[in-house]
């Protein structure tokens, strides 16, 4: 894919250089040339001067051309205004703006704009790290409302129906890996010993899961 990031700050350094690496095409911009040291020596993508609210810099970029586009410097008005921009005007399929501030992290994404809160996803990730020790965590979807985690069958489980597993709306097993495949798997399949599960969870029901499963 061909993708331009907005700041080269942390997050937007790590996130070009990840890119990169998985073979991208990336064109990162800053208007602090100084900030391009963030990147790795071996980063292979290419790096814009300029203010990304100059419709140059963002040509030169080759916004025109992106399939995504993710803007991260620490302006959260900034980053919508730009994730605005970049959807309605230069129509590119994929856009993501970071905010900090939840509530407005949600407005904009009422607005039509795509946004992570990585204040609410930070704080949800510590809780978890801090309260959480019986289910690993292998996927977190928007700002972690919901999570997949993954789940081993111990003698307790095995013998159990899918559906005794299941919570509408809370708690749904998503695929089992048995014997080093893996399927979806229907309400009245059973769990055997040693089977893996992928469950997704709902943010508040992990407690509840981890009842179910006699974790606490
Ligand atoms: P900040 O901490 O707001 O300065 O943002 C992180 C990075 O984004 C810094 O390296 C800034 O230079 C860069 N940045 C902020 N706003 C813009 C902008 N409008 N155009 C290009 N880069 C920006």
């Amino acid at each position: 894919m061909r993708v331009v990031v907005v700041g080269c700050g942390r997050v937007g350094s790590l996130l070009a250089s990840l890119l990169a690496q998985d073979g991208h095409q990336v064109a990162i911009v800053d208007r602090n040339p100084a900030a391009f040291g963030r990147l790795a020596p071996s980063f292979a993508g290419r790096t814009i001067v300029g203010d990304a609210f100059d419709l140059g810099t963002l040509q030169a970029a080759e916004i025109e051309r992106a399939d995504a586009f993710a803007t991260v410097t620490a302006g959260d008005n900034t980053n919508y205004v730009l994730a605005a921009m970049a959807r309605r005007r230069f129509r590119v399929p994929r856009v993501v703006a970071r905010i900090y501030d939840p509530i407005r992290a949600d407005i904009y994404r009422r607005l039509g704009v795509p946004t992570i809160s990585s204040t609410t996803w930070g704080a949800n990730k510590i809780r978890d790290l801090l309260l959480y020790v019986g289910l690993t965590s292998v996927l977190t979807i928007a700002n972690a409302e919901v999570e997949v985690v993954e789940v081993g069958v111990g003698p307790d489980l095995a013998g159990f129906e899918v559906k005794s597993l299941s919570v509408p709306e809370e708690i749904q097993v998503i695929a089992i890996v048995r014997g080093g495949r893996a399927f979806i798997p229907s309400p009245l399949a059973v769990f055997n010993a040693g089977d893996l599960l992928y469950v997704a969870v709902a943010a508040g029901a992990k407690e509840r899961l981890e009842s179910m499963l006699m974790l606490r």
